[in-house]
């Protein structure tokens, strides 16, 4: 298949496009290289540097290259951020996905995979969360993502158009010692307590240990990169039979102690760590129940393990201690 990837230079985007290559796909990677690398980008892919904003790039895009599915990665990712600059947010996830949106139905692109998130529950009425948990984001990002996923409903509704919306919980791990992951900033726990394993920053500040759950810190279901591009290579293949949701985690649940611990374990580093404020927008706990995707697509996370997903991590940052930087 022919398939447009939006964001395909950035951490999860361009682990699925080297997968959708290997697996024999044709990909073509629309990125603005804000957040991602050029480096990233798998050699056989073809590179559009461009913005979502420009709706004639979009259109002479998928007038050239005719993709047959459409993966949107690119985005606004950052909770935190989104609370403090709300608009941003909301002006411009949910425009640049609608400008991407409007251009498929138009070019008749009738599958598309959107890149949705764990955020899409501030306050979830239980824990393990499946998919028919109450929707009630915890942010201006989550809710720009909800957006999204409303708009794709209705494309199906009025538009047979296909769709898969895949709710991340919390990324983790490196795809391969030369592919991981790089912000700038870094925001991410995982990632910058590697960082203070490796020197480059004094010590990890926990956002908050006065929460509801065990050791007062909060609790996330890390999932590794390279599981979650399993699960976009299914889904894509699963679109001829339908529409779908599905919430994307290990289904096991780590404190941000329990990080630290492990990550001071697998480096045998001493990673100094002190208690700050509670980042606004966090909630307490969110843990995944994939148990839907693991029944309808078959899909098994091979990375279950928190030392396993911080161990490929820590290779990565430790080969490329400036990230990508290091070969461009
Ligand atoms: N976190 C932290 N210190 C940091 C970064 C993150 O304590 O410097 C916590 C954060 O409050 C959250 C968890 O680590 O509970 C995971 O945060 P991250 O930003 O990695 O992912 P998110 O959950 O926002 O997608």
């Amino acid at each position: 298949m022919r398939v447009l990837v939006t964001g395909g230079a950035g951490y999860i985007g361009s682990t699925v496009a080297r997968q959708l290559v290997e697996t024999g796909n044709e990909v073509i990677v629309l990125d603005n290289l804000s957040q991602g690398h050029r480096a990233a980008v798998p050699e056989e892919a073809t590179f559009v540097h461009g913005d979502l904003q420009n709706r004639d790039l979009i259109d002479r895009v998928l007038a050239d290259h005719e993709p047959e599915a459409i993966m949107h990665f690119a985005s606004r990712t950052l909770v935190g951020e989104s609370m403090e600059e709300p608009l941003l947010y909301l002006d411009d996830n949910v425009r640049f996905g609608m400008n991407l949106m409007r251009a498929a139905v138009e070019h008749g692109v009738n599958r598309f995979i959107l890149s949705s998130t764990a955020n899409l529950f501030g306050e979830p009425e239980r824990i393990p969360i499946d998919e028919e948990v109450a929707i009630d984001p915890g942010s201006p990002y989550g809710e720009s993502k909800f957006v999204l996923e409303r708009g794709l409903h209705w494309l199906d509704e009025t538009h047979d158009l296909r769709y898969a919306a895949l709710r991340y919980f919390n990324a983790a791990g490196a795809a391969g010692p030369d592919q991981g992951e790089d912000h700038d900033p870094e925001t991410h726990l995982i990632p910058i307590v590697l960082e203070v394993a490796l020197g480059q920053r004094e010590k990890i500040v926990i956002f908050g240990d006065d929460y509801d759950t065990p050791d007062g810190t909060c609790v996330r279901d890390y999932i590794h990169v390279l599981d979650l591009a399993q699960a976009h290579i299914r889904a894509l293949h699963a679109l001829e039979d339908g529409s779908r949701v599905y919430n994307l985690g290990n289904g096991e649940g780590y404190s941000v102690r329990e990080v630290i611990d492990t990550a001071r374990r697998v480096t045998g580093r001493d990673i100094p760590a002190e208690v700050g404020d509670p980042r606004p927008g966090d909630p307490a706990v969110l843990i995944a129940s994939s148990d839907k995707i693991r029944e309808e697509l078959g899909w098994t996370p091979q990375y279950g393990d928190l030392e396993d997903i911080i161990g490929t991590a820590w290779e990565w940052h430790r080969r490329h201690p400036h990230g990508y930087d290091t070969e461009s």
